[in-house]
């Protein structure tokens, strides 16, 4: 929270305490619901934000997460876009937890999926804010999050992601949603864009995502990519790996390592994937033996808590 002790007027020699600093971890979880997204970042200042909701069939696996992390309430709800396998966990979420604010684009989607997920914040006495480039989800002094994208209106519904900016102190992150090159090149042309340490990879991977203008502004240090193995979509693409290799980012992926938690302070970062920890810019490489085996042994959400 931002308080401002004692402010006084400059001049009058009275003593200006400067806003309170938020401290502690914040974490970033990666939830592996397969062959989509669902990202629960628990702030220092004890709030959470839950970024999409994965498909329907992994509701019970968000919900579990988030209760394995000790979470009863999400200030922060927000549905990129209404794909189901981003919203398609939403009416369980809904059903199970306390929620603050809803977040999503505008958009003129029909499915019964995303019909359901409206009634279901109607009816829970909630209302929807819009996503849109500019907006402000919390602003704590050292730690924001903000909206970087969509900047305009798309027929594309990928294109019409909502693009979150979080910045903890000197650490920064980008959780881009499925938005795709076109929707990057208008947030880059913009002037939202900006570094980020730690990149939720647009759209799975994909190859039309996460192009190289993107990339030489994003510079990311940890890539994160939410997909499911052997997807028939055929995501990640190679030359999204590639791109995102040639930048530098070190790359970890659901399909290989289940979920994966990234914990900063404001000022380190660390990613600790499958109960094993990887400082990044090691190089590690994930052993998807080691994975899949833990995978078996260990339900999914322990790597949350
Ligand atoms: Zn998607």
């Amino acid at each position: 929270v931002l308080v401002v002790v004692g402010a006084a007027c400059a001049g009058c020699g009275e003593r200006i305490t400067p806003p309170e600093q938020v401290s502690g971890d914040l974490v970033a979880c990666f939830i592996d619901v397969g062959q989509g997204d669902a990202c629960l970042v628990r702030c220092p200042d004890g709030t959470s934000m839950l970024i999409d909701t994965g498909p329907a069939h992994d509701g019970a696996a968000v919900i579990d997460s988030l209760h394995a992390a000790g979470v009863t309430r999400i200030d922060h709800l927000i549905f990129t876009h209404p794909h189901e396998d981003h919203i398609g966990g939403g009416e369980a979420v809904l059903a199970a937890f306390d929620v603050g604010k809803v977040y999503m684009p505008r958009t003129s989607h029909t499915t019964s999926t995303y019909e359901h997920l409206l009634e279901a914040i109607q009816a829970k006495g909630l209302t929807i804010t819009e996503a849109r480039a500019g907006t402000i989800l919390f602003d704590l002094g050292n730690l924001t999050a903000r909206f970087i994208g969509p900047t305009e209106d798309y027929e594309a519904v990928n294109d019409c992601s909502a693009v979150i900016f979080l910045q903890y102190t000197s650490r920064t992150f980008i959780f881009a949603g499925d938005a795709s090159i076109t929707a990057e090149t208008d947030m880059l042309d913009g002037g939202w864009v900006a570094h980020a340490d730690c990149l939720k990879v647009g759209h799975h991977g994909s190859a039309t995502s996460t192009g190289q203008p993107f990339l030489d502004v994003v510079k990311p240090h940890d890539a994160v990519i939410s997909v499911a193995a052997d997807n028939s979509y055929g995501h990640p693409a190679p030359a999204t790996l590639e791109r995102l290799e040639g930048v530098g980012a070190t790359i970890y992926r659901t399909d290989q390592s289940g979920t994966i938690t990234v914990t900063s302070d404001g000022t380190s970062l660390e990613v600790q994937v499958a109960g094993a920890r990887a400082e990044p810019g090691t190089g590690q490489q994930n052993n998807r033996g080691a994975v899949s085996q833990w995978s078996v042994g260990c339900s999914r959400q322990s790597a949350c808590a």
